[in-house]
């Protein structure tokens, strides 16, 4: 089984065998997976869909394995819900969130890439998998490597968040700590990947890992009724995510699964590390890579992979890309996500949140057509972001006299009564 024709150059249409290779030996272009959709088309319909288990997998046919999935069996198909709450902060009249925090096993969208990667590198025939990682990759493989019986290295900055390094250590893995930034990490990975033989998610099987991306995109227009949206917002690392998305649609367009009326794709950066939103905002056709500042660590990436055909493909789709400063992707994305919908996300979730506002203010999204918003990952694991923005917890004995006055500091009503309930308590007594 399995509906892969090859591998085929982005750039030069060069065709390869399924391999774990990643660039093209004539153009150095990025290698991706080519499908039969003929036959796709003959045995996959919206109701085989329909019937299947509620994970990422029963999209199977349009994902890169020869058989069944091996690892990550239960990943995907996370909530999507309606933000009424949000969208009347926004003032907007339909507004949705793909809901990626709370995915398994790890919080974050990574999980449907690896579980694909980790699959495609058992059929390979690897024994080691690896990954260069800003945080939550490293996460998602080092637990799906674990549950799998595969020995992992997992390779990242040293300087990530607690949450992430701790979600990395405690499944076992290798853990390498680079003094520097992920682009310095990614570089190394390279060198290693062919040195070694390893199966690097993100390196030599990124065709097939990128590929778990789509899900993400199959997800939202199956829970919506088989519909698009008008709009989405996700936000980019190297740019990859916002690709997939827009490979999904094309998808299920030529499977007659929907039909295509042209959803636009936005771009989120942090602006200490936003080399892609700015190439789109100046109209450039190329990336300039910067070094990045900010605390959106799981998306600093300053030499995006798929930089480029992200920009491309924002730019056909009709989309637009913005990015937002660290205090903005706090305050308005992280709190108003949280204070609104009950969902605490991650930094990226805070610049996707943030930069969707900023493009309603710029009318560049209008406020009358449906909107999804991208969740990717949990608040959490990057918890440095929020500490010291938070109200404190008011402190009080165990008194209830003590409570009464702090609400009547607060000026909120403190009910009659209140004083004999006291008492009454305390001469029965409590034990649990
Ligand atoms: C990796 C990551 C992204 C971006 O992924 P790309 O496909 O590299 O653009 C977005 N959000 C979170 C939370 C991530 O970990
Ligand atoms: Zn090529």
């Amino acid at each position: 089984m399995g509906f892969v024709k090859g591998l085929k150059c982005r750039e030069c249409g060069e065709v390869y065998p399924k391999e774990p290779i990643h660039v093209c030996s004539f153009c150095f272009g990025p290698l991706e997976v080519e499908y039969d959709y003929e036959a796709i088309k003959k045995c996959l319909t919206k109701e085989v869909i329909a019937s299947r288990p509620k994970n990422m997998w029963r999209y199977k046919e349009l994902l890169p394995l020869d058989g069944e999935p091996t690892v990550g069996v239960q990943v995907g198909f996370t909530p999507l819900i309606k933000a009424d709450n949000l969208a009347r902060v926004l003032g907007v009249k339909e507004l949705y969130i793909k809901n990626d925090s709370v995915n398994y096993p790890t919080w974050s969208f990574k999980d449907r890439v690896v579980s694909v990667a980790l699959s495609k590198s058992k059929e390979f025939g690897f024994k080691t998998v690896a990954c260069a990682t800003t945080g939550n990759l490293g996460n998602s493989v080092a637990a799906q490597a674990a549950q799998a019986g595969l020995e992992s290295y997992i390779f990242m900055p040293a300087n990530i968040e607690q949450g992430k390094i701790i979600g990395t250590l405690i499944y076992g893995p290798n853990v390498i700590g680079i003094n520097g930034n992920y682009d310095g990490v990614n570089r190394l990975c390279s060198e290693i990947a062919g040195k070694y033989g390893w199966a690097f998610a993100n390196i030599n099987i990124r065709p097939f890992y990128a590929e778990g991306s789509k899900t993400f995109g199959y997800e939202i227009l199956e829970q919506l009724g088989w519909k698009v949206p008008k709009h989405i917002v996700a936000p980019m690392a190297g740019g990859s995510l916002v690709l997939k998305i827009i490979k999904a649609i094309k998808e299920f367009a030529l499977l007659g699964f929907i039909k295509d009326s042209g959803t636009k794709i936005y771009g989120a950066q942090a602006s200490g590390s936003s080399p892609i939103s700015t190439a789109v905002k100046s109209g450039w056709d190329n990336i300039k890579p910067v070094k990045p500042n900010t605390i959106a660590q799981s998306i600093a990436i300053g030499n995006p992979a798929d930089g480029y055909h992200a920009v491309k493909a924002i730019r056909d789709s009709g989309g637009w890309a913005e990015d937002v400063s660290d205090e903005e992707l706090v305050v308005e994305g992280i709190k108003l996500l949280a204070t609104t919908e009950g969902i605490f996300t991650e930094t990226a979730g805070g610049v996707t949140v943030a930069v969707t506002k900023k493009l309603l203010e710029q009318e560049r999204i209008p406020r009358d057509e449906s909107i999804v918003i991208s969740i990717t990952g949990i608040g959490l694991k990057t918890q440095e972001a929020v500490i010291g923005r938070l109200v404190a917890p008011k402190m009080i004995t165990a008194k209830l006299e003590d409570f009464d006055a702090l609400m009547e500091r607060e000026g909120k009503a403190v009910p009659a009564g209140a004083k004999r309930a006291q008492k009454r308590k305390d001469t029965v007594g409590t034990k649990s």
